[in-house]
């Protein structure tokens, strides 16, 4: 695969056109959350947990099933109406995302300890302008591309939502949920994710509370945000 390395610093992807896969529920539904973008990816979608390969990972939901739109997604003018105010980090990234699990043919990356992966169903990939590759003859990860990826805030942000979720967990402080919805059309729909329990935090580990005080109360001031993805179904 080949990517120009001047569009893709950082994995800020701006190649894209209008095909609107990546926001109208085409693709996926939900995309991860780092801490670094917690608090004002909170303000616009609900954020919960999911358990991948053993751990807990924190990711927004946009949609309540494939095939429905991200409710900031203009349908009419086919763009993301908070495009220049704000945009989670999953949606800057695409078609790039950082997974739990070894991708066997392009991870892990020397001196970074996630993984990452392309989305080769966006569209702009297929067309893009041959530029550097993304991975080299001998497997690595091309230098250019890594310069831009191994900024300390990409780095960091992935290892310290790590280590927040892994808290979590530890202290049993995850609790199912599920979210159940009818449509109009009387269609029913579930969505089974995790939250973290607001009770048990605060009365039994205060001290995990104050450290991580900003993310958690932004996790459960979102989770009301389902009723915004409803009305816009
Ligand atoms: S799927 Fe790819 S080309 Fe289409 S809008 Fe998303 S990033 Fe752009
Ligand atoms: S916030 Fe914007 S870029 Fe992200 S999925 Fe919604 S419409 Fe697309």
């Amino acid at each position: 695969m080949d990517l120009n390395p001047e569009k893709h610093q950082s994995l800020v992807f701006t190649q894209c056109g209008t095909c609107n896969q990546c926001c109208d529920g085409s693709l996926f539904t939900a995309g991860f959350v780092p801490l670094s973008d917690f608090v004002e990816t909170a303000d616009c979608f609900p954020i919960v947990f999911h358990k991948i390969y053993g751990e807990y990972w924190p990711g927004m939901i946009y949609a309540l099933k494939p095939g429905l739109p991200c409710p900031y997604l203009d349908l009419e003018k086919k763009r993301c109406s908070i495009y220049h105010t704000y945009r989670p980090v999953a949606c800057i990234h695409f078609p790039f995302r950082f997974k739990a699990k070894p991708v066997a043919e392009i991870g892990p990356f020397p001196g970074y300890p996630f993984n990452l992966e392309i989305d080769e169903r966006c569209p702009a990939l297929v067309n893009n302008v041959p530029g550097t590759r993304l991975i080299e003859d001998d497997g690595t990860l091309s230098q250019p591309f890594l310069q831009g990826l191994s900024e300390p805030k990409q780095v960091d942000f992935v290892e310290e939502t790590q280590q927040f979720c892994r808290q979590l967990g530890r202290f049993g402080l995850f609790k199912k949920k599920k979210f159940k919805h009818k449509d109009s059309s009387g269609k029913k729909s579930k969505i089974s994710y995790q939250i973290v329990d607001k009770k048990k935090i605060e009365q039994e580990y205060p001290d995990l509370f104050k450290r991580y005080a900003p993310y958690l109360m932004a996790h459960w001031r979102s989770l009301d945000k389902p009723k915004k993805l409803i009305e816009s179904m």
